[in-house]
């Protein structure tokens, strides 16, 4: 039996006793289509690779991950589920489950421990409560990681793969455009998970850059910048940097934007990654 099976994943959890939880962002997904899929996505271009997963459930996406690659590791931080997991997984000698929260977890050590040299992907079906900030602890560990495939909110997938001077695009798109390559792979409707969620969902594939795509002196600054940029939405850039730092004045800005072939009433929002970078070196904050 399947734990794609509606059925069969009921059944699962009332032999153990427990339910979807809301505080852990327990959506299930019970579609063999979309699961396999998922699974597919790291491995695209090679399958021989380690795989780390962020909150396996109830074992669903980690048993088709277990076929398909050399080793998978899922860290799961509800406690009520481990015996769930022994059971759901007990046929695969390549999983081993981390009791623990992904947002304490140390990536590089977890990879140097459990990896031995191997090259590691990262998929997950993500709790929604903590979607950005997993995803910025992911990126910010300097190429770990091949690829990060994580199933998010759609709108959250729109604003990382936005382009510049469209609604959706962002503080965080122009982050996440340092160290990946975002791409939207498909989208999930609600009636393919237990309970639904409130929202659609979408699978996003971050390619992981071995260089940054942008040579900039100062990386803490270009943060700053980007974050400066985008904290008066509708002011321009010189009014909206301003207001984040003591350091210079709006028309000491607008004359460094001047000086680079800017318009002194640039706004943030049409910029790209390597305009902030620009800036970014012009203009400590
Ligand atoms: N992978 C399963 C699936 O696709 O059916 C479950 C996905 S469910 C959306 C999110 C999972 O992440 C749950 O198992 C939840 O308990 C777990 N989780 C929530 N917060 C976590 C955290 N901080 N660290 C690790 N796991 C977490």
């Amino acid at each position: 039996m399947k734990l794609t099976d509606i059925s069969y994943a009921r059944a699962v959890m009332e032999k153990h006793g427990i339910a979807p939880q809301k505080r852990f962002g327990q959506n299930f997904l019970i579609s063999e289509n979309v699961v396999s899929r998922i699974a597919d996505t790291p491995g695209r271009e090679d399958f021989d690779i380690g795989i780390i997963e962020i909150g396996p459930g109830i074992g669903t996406l980690t048993q088709k991950l277990a076929e398909r690659y050399k080793k998978v590791v899922s860290i799961e931080i509800d406690t009520t589920l481990l015996p769930v997991l022994e059971d759901t997984l007990s046929e695969y000698d390549n999983v081993k489950i981390i009791s623990g929260d992904a947002m304490k977890t140390d990536f590089a050590e977890l990879v140097r421990a459990e990896f031995d040299g191997m090259r590691v992907a990262v998929c997950a079906n993500l709790p929604y409560y903590i979607t950005s900030p997993v995803i910025m602890r992911l990126l910010e560990t300097d190429g770990l990681f091949e690829s990060v495939t994580v199933m998010i909110q759609k709108e959250v997938a729109d604003r990382l793969v936005a382009a510049p001077a469209t609604a959706e695009y962002g503080t965080i798109t122009a982050s996440c455009a340092y160290w990946a390559d975002i791409e939207k792979v498909f989208n999930v409707s609600p009636a393919n998970f237990i309970p639904p969620p409130k929202v659609t969902s979408s699978v996003i594939r971050m390619n992981i850059y071995k260089e940054p795509p942008v040579a900039c002196e100062n990386r803490e600054n270009l943060f700053r910048v980007i974050r400066g940029a985008f904290a008066k939405r509708r002011k321009t850039l010189s009014n909206s940097l301003s207001g984040e730092t003591n350091q210079h004045t709006k028309a000491e800005i607008e004359a460094v934007l001047v000086s680079l072939g800017y318009r002194a009433d640039v706004r943030g929002e049409t910029l790209g990654l390597s305009d902030f970078a620009k800036i970014s070196d012009a203009l400590d904050l």
